[in-house]
């Protein structure tokens, strides 16, 4: 799908013609916020994955960062159009954003009009995750909640992220590991992170400045529905190297198996038992394979 069918303030046409002005807030400023959603083709139609829990965090942000998006129904609405005008055959990420349409001189969120907009893209896999990930604890810091709160997934925060990313990158990684202003570990670039000790599931709490992921949500449901014990905590940074297991989550990159971090491998190098309970899990539910988790689909 190259040119697919998007929705622009009111208006659906081809992606390549949803055109915003050079001097718009949103891209001056960073003043925007988004999500990202994954639907599973399963042969015959698309499930979209946990769609109202996205559009109810695409609120939440909006009403801290002073947007007005449309209502939760309409953005489901759309969304929902939106993968029927492109009826793709495959997999699908779409991408709902607020942002700020205002084109006048000055950082503010007050008095600017609101756009929004949803595309949608094809998308296989986000991260290799063939051979484990390797990882590294980044030099840059997680922006704090009080300076731009990482819970809103405000598009001006990706900065931070792309910094920390393309470190990792450029350094010979796949993916970096931030700590947040207090030294503790928060999240990968894109992804939140949990790790393995004693067969209990550890990941940072929601005050550690991470994005509250929906798909965090989704594996601790699991786990404890499959008699993992879970525990939302801080996480030192050294838990990282000694952990029995360790991986990431996102709608993105799912559930991706951390094989290395900061050249030293997790547990005993190969992918875990739990990590892969986890995996399987996690796959068998976009997949509409175990009918426990159908209310998390929604079949367009
Ligand atoms: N943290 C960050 C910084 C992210 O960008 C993402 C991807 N949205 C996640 C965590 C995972 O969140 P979710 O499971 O809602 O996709």
């Amino acid at each position: 799908m190259s040119d697919t069918i998007a929705y622009h303030n009111g208006q659906w046409k081809p992606l390549s013609q949803c055109l915003v002005p050079v001097n718009t807030h949103a891209l001056q400023y960073g003043t925007g916020c988004f999500e990202g959603i994954r639907g599973y083709w399963d042969g015959t139609r698309i499930n979209l994955l946990l769609l109202e829990a996205h559009f109810r965090r695409l609120h939440r942000s909006a009403r801290t960062l002073l947007m007005t998006p449309p209502s939760v129904e309409e953005m489901t609405a759309i969304a929902v159009e939106c993968v029927r005008r492109n009826a793709p055959s495959g997999n699908v990420y779409l991408r709902p954003m607020v942002y700020k349409a205002g084109t006048g001189l000055g950082p503010v969120l007050l008095k600017v009009p609101d756009g929004y907009m949803t595309y949608l893209i094809s998308l296989g896999d986000y991260l290799d995750t063939s051979k484990g990930l390797s990882l590294c604890v980044s030099s840059w810091r997680r922006l704090p909640d009080n300076a731009i709160p990482t819970r809103t997934k405000a598009t001006g925060g990706y900065l931070n992220s792309a910094l920390a990313k393309s470190e990792a990158v450029m350094n010979g990684y796949d993916e970096a590991v931030f700590l947040n202003d207090r030294g503790q570990v928060c999240e990968g670039s894109a992804e939140n992170l949990f790790i393995v000790r004693d067969g209990r599931l550890h990941t940072p709490d929601r005050t550690a400045d991470i994005l509250e992921g929906i798909t965090r949500k989704a594996i601790m449901q699991l786990a404890r529905d499959f008699d993992i014990p879970v525990e939302e905590r801080p996480i030192a940074r050294t838990e990282l190297y000694s952990a029995d297991e360790c991986f990431l989550v996102g709608t993105g990159c799912q559930v991706a198996w951390v094989r290395e971090i900061d050249r030293r491998e997790i547990g005993t190098g190969g992918k875990g038992a739990i990590t892969t309970m986890i995996q399987t899990a996690y796959e068998n539910a976009v997949y509409g394979r175990d009918p426990r988790y159908d209310a998390w689909l929604t079949p367009v």
